[in-house]
């Protein structure tokens, strides 16, 4: 096995930038519900972190991605170092910084859980996976739980003595959750036994924690079909007196990627001997609570894309300024020409160019959701503030799930083709990022799924208020930066692909009123890719015109001119070569092309 060593990297000074000159953090410090917060709270636990997370998380990367988890007797071994990082994680409290005071936490802004998440995912992937389920699943109990539930979990879950799952997925319920058939028998007092198989759950089991409480989805006999008819259980593994609760471990998956993560079949009441409770005191209440854990759970995969793309492009980076390779271009004719970095040749600059700007548009749109979660937290009685910012939160979720890990998947593909040969090599980690990051599309809804989401519903929430706030905050901002030289064609750039979202959304809605419904999952996710690429270009934008005032004031030998510099490029690139392509996109979408849904099944392929 190879030596455990670090090679995660992290860029903190974009993340400070982001909180605190972008989106001005520090305005909700220092006052409820963060009176305990200050910027420099803020800022000393991202250093402190960084640090752990680079000495205890970063070396297990690798090695827990060639060891995997394995089954042995029925229960899961977990890599070796996995044990000793889960006892530091809950010992420091890292796992706390947003959790209510009363559970021991330091109720802390959910911006700063969102960093705190991509410097721990970014680490290690495979690893977070374990503790981050088991938060969500604590969120869920504390939400919804009874109060007797809530004080047998949720302490536990919070300290590390207990983690959690969550168990929708069964062979005929994939996409389809409600065709869930795990059944649940009433047996009084909130009591039930539960019998079905659940398949691909994350951490089913593992040798981290004491016990495993698993949220199960089933249904009662009489429960109607569908989603609606789905009840939530709490199931732990054991029961308090540490006896089986007849929750057996099938098999486990063998994966591309988070191989250090187990992903488990989970067989319930083999012996007709698992007992669950029922969430709070009411049944076919499960879908509504699960999505209460899935929209967290969906911002952060979209974090889990940022950290792990961020960390690729960061290697690439530094490969990219090590590997000599070739002549420069402007010297093309000359054999005998010195050796440049290939950071010098052209299209390797274009490539880092292009991850650069989506790692930090993807980091901004996620921070930029996480801080309307922080104002909605924050605007106590103000109701239409409140209003707005959760209706942003709405429409921006399945923005960050989706196109978060499409784009991180292609930015850790991008940074292979940067080393070369090298990248495909284990040798360096771009190739396991890229592994990692493609099961974050998947997982917690498909992105098409997300696609569906935005034009489904989100489109439509509030009768379309919150779409034409978000369009009404990038044309205004748009309007600022219109007249400077520099950003003129970006700001057109920015203004066009608005009006494009706004017509094409109009567009989904005479489909859905006119009766052409195949049109809606054919063009959805073109769109989603629409407003994603709009909601960054507006970042990046924001962001440059940030750098520019910062760049007006600055000394010449000022350490941060090169980052602000930056700032001005990443936004200028992504306005020419992404932010340029929205209308064409809805020009394509325009073009009702149904040649996926007329052609033949049998003229795919003839063989
Ligand atoms: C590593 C890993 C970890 C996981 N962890 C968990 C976990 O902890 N808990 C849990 O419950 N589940 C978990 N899952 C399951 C995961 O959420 C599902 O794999 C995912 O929801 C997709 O379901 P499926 O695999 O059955 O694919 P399917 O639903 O069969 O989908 C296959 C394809 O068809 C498309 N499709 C399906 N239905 C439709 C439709 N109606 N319209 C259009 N397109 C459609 C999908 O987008 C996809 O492209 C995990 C999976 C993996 C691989």
């Amino acid at each position: 096995m190879s030596q455990p060593i670090n090679r995660f990297k992290a860029d903190l000074r974009d993340i400070r930038f982001v909180l605190f000159e972008q989106f001005k953090l520090q305005d909700l410090l220092g006052k409820a519900p963060y009176a305990n917060w200050g910027q420099e709270e803020v800022s000393t636990v991202l250093d402190e972190l960084y640090t752990w997370t680079k000495e205890q998380l970063g070396p297990l990367n690798q090695t827990g991605d060639a060891t995997g988890c394995t089954l042995v007797n029925g229960k899961v071994k977990t890599p070796a170092g996995f044990k000793e990082a889960w006892k530091s994680l809950y010992e420091i409290g890292w796992r706390r910084l947003s959790v209510p005071e009363k559970f021991g936490g330091q109720e802390g802004p959910f911006t700063l859980h969102a960093v705190s998440e991509e410097l721990m995912c970014g680490a290690n992937a495979a690893f977070n996976m374990y503790p981050a389920l088991t938060q969500g699943v604590a969120d869920v109990v504390q939400e919804f739980g009874t109060p007797e539930q809530i004080a047998a979990y949720a302490p536990k879950l919070h300290d590390g003595t207990y983690a959690g799952t969550m168990c929708l997925t069964e062979p005929p319920a994939g996409s389809d959750v409600g065709s869930a058939t795990t059944k649940a028998f009433p047996m009084g007092g909130g009591k039930y036994k539960i019998k079905g198989t659940k398949i691909f759950i994350s951490g089913g089991d593992q040798d981290l924690s004491k016990n495993i409480i698993h949220l199960v989805l089933a249904r009662t006999e009489e429960a109607p079909v569908g989603t609606k008819g789905l009840s939530l259980f709490v199931v732990p593994r054991d029961r308090h007196d540490g006896t089986s609760n007849d929750v057996q471990v099938g098999s486990i998956e063998h994966k591309m990627g988070i191989r250090a993560s187990s992903t488990a079949v989970l067989n319930f009441g083999e012996n007709d001997n698992c007992i669950g409770e029922l969430v709070g005191t009411e049944e076919q209440k499960g879908m509504s609570q699960m999505f209460h854990l899935m929209n967290y759970a969906r911002i952060g995969v979209g974090v889990q894309g940022v950290a792990v793309a961020s960390a690729a492009y960061l290697n690439a980076l530094e490969y990219a300024k090590e590997r000599k390779q070739g002549p420069s271009i402007k010297q093309w004719k000359d054999a005998a020409a010195p050796r440049v970095a290939i950071i010098d040749h052209p299209d390797v600059r274009r490539m880092l160019l292009d991850m650069k700007s989506k790692v930090e548009g993807i980091r901004a749109l996620i921070l930029k959701l996480a801080v309307h979660v922080d104002k909605v937290n924050a605007a106590g009685d103000d109701k239409t503030a409140a209003e707005y910012h959760q209706g942003q939160v709405d429409l921006l979720v399945p923005l960050v799930k989706a196109y978060g890990s499409d784009t991180a998947f292609q930015v850790c593909v991008t940074a292979i083709q940067t080393l070369g040969g090298a990248g495909f090599l284990k040798d360096h980690p771009v190739e396991q990022y890229a592994r990692d990051s493609k099961i974050f599309s998947i997982y917690e809804g498909t992105n098409h799924i997300q696609a569906l989401d935005l034009v489904g519903r989100k489109l439509g929430q509030r009768g379309g208020a919150n779409m034409q706030a978000f369009i009404k905050d990038v044309q205004g901002f748009a309007a600022t930066i219109k007249e400077d030289a520099r950003y003129k064609d970006a700001a057109a750039n920015l203004s066009a692909a608005a009006d494009a979202c706004m017509s094409t959304a109009m567009r989904f809605l005479g489909w859905f009123g006119g009766g052409k419904m195949e049109m809606v999952p054919l063009a959805a996710n073109r769109f989603l890719e629409m407003m994603s690429e709009t909601a960054i270009g507006w970042l990046l934008l924001e962001q440059a015109a940030l750098a520019e005032k910062a760049l007006a004031t600055l000394p010449e030998d000022h350490v941060d001119r090169p980052f602000y510099t930056g700032k001005r490029y990443a936004s200028l690139f992504y306005a020419v070569n992404t932010l340029a392509t929205v209308p064409g996109k809805a020009v394509l979408i325009g073009k009702e092309d149904k040649t996926p849904v007329e052609i033949p099944i049998d003229a795919f392929a003839t063989v």
